[in-house]
């Protein structure tokens, strides 16, 4: 098996010496074990924090050993009866072409015709439910509000974007990287204000747009983009804080928000929450999406690497902005 293992821990950004291609030898099945050849692996933002030596919410890599992380594929031998050859499985064993151990860190999924497995590790999966469970259960988006999503345009904004309009968002404003991704936003994904980041200070632009403010702020940034929510926020607003790329690969403190007196003389409620916590709203968010994603009503998009050996490309694509909707690694 081709296995991509940290052997560094990086400084800011991460390089390709961070990490080394191996090849790993796999013994026979043990009972009730599976084998696995991957189809997709994920590459997350979540996985640059995990490279640090910091204890956070979960713990760090180690060194030296293969990277962790979602990969969906097909069981190829089997000696259990609950994952028969042939059956799709979710796992969380990562960076490699084929994985292997117990059957009970394989979870069996369905294969939905028209729906590509790959959806299992993004709108199916972690990033679309991150979207879901932070507008819904951790901002309590209602119907009639307007919604502001940074980080737009990936994986986890493109669902969140297309949720809010399908919960009864009045306006939807989104953010994003460059002039393609901001067309995207409107034409695509429904946003009814695509901003670029890039072009001029968000908060100038945003305050610009909001007209009577934003109810709810979904943060995958962080720095001046949570500034900008706050100056835009309408009196009792609500933000659910998911993501702070913006500092991820920094080595220098990211400006921070200069105006937090907006969450006392507003009334905001700012709450951050960590996927891990709420898994328990699976079933109802599967119960929407499903259906949302056979109408045609939710579009999901991927940028998808070809080959296992360019992993830490395709991470670096990803924190780079070179993403639309969820990043992945096509192992073969
Ligand atoms: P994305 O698909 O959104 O990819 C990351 C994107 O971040 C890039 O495409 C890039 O887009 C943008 N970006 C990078 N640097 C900056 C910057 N300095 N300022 C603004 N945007 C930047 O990744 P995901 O959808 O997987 O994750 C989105 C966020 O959600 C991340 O912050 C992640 O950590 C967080 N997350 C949190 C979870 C939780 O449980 N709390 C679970 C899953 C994700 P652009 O071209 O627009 O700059």
């Amino acid at each position: 098996s081709t296995q991509i293992q940290l052997i560094n821990r990086p400084v800011g950004w991460p390089t390709q010496d961070d990490f080394r291609t191996v090849a790993v030898e796999l013994p026979d099945l043990a009972g009730d074990q599976v084998r696995v050849v991957n189809e997709f692996t994920s590459v997350d933002p979540y996985m640059r924090g995990r490279m640090n030596d910091v204890k956070s919410y979960i713990p760090p890599f180690v060194l030296g050993e293969t990277m962790t992380g979602g990969a969906v594929g097909r069981v190829v031998e089997s000696t259990a009866d609950t994952h028969p050859v042939g059956s799709v499985v979710v796992h969380d064993l990562g960076w490699r072409d084929m994985a292997q151990g117990d059957a009970s860190a394989f979870r069996v999924v369905k294969e939905i015709p028209g729906v590509p497995v790959s959806a299992y590790l993004g709108i199916l999966g972690m990033t679309g439910l991150t979207a879901y469970v932070g507008l819904m259960h951790i901002a309590h988006l209602k119907p009639g509000e307007s919604v502001f999503i940074s980080g737009a345009a990936g994986a986890v904004g493109t669902a969140a974007g297309q949720i809010a309009r399908l919960e009864g968002a009045s306006r939807v404003i989104g953010s994003a990287g460059s002039a393609e991704k901001v067309a995207l936003l409107s034409d695509r994904y429904g946003y009814d204000v695509a901003l670029d980041y890039k072009t001029a200070p968000i908060r100038e632009q945003l305050l610009g747009v909001a007209g009577d403010g934003i109810d709810v702020y979904f943060d995958n940034v962080g720095g001046d983009h949570l500034e900008a929510a706050l100056a835009a926020m309408r009196n009792g607003g609500r933000a659910a804080l998911c993501g702070a790329i913006a500092g991820y690969n920094s080595t220098e403190r990211v400006p921070g928000p200069d105006n937090m007196m907006n969450i006392i003389s507003r009334g905001l409620t700012l709450q951050g929450f960590t996927l891990g916590n709420y898994t328990h709203f699976f079933p109802e968010f599967a119960a929407k999406m499903g259906p949302w994603l056979a109408s045609g009503d939710v579009v999901h998009d991927e940028t998808v690497v070809d080959g296992i050996e360019n992993s830490v490309d395709a991470f670096l694509q990803l924190m780079r902005g070179g993403n639309v909707g969820k990043m992945l690694v096509k192992v073969a």
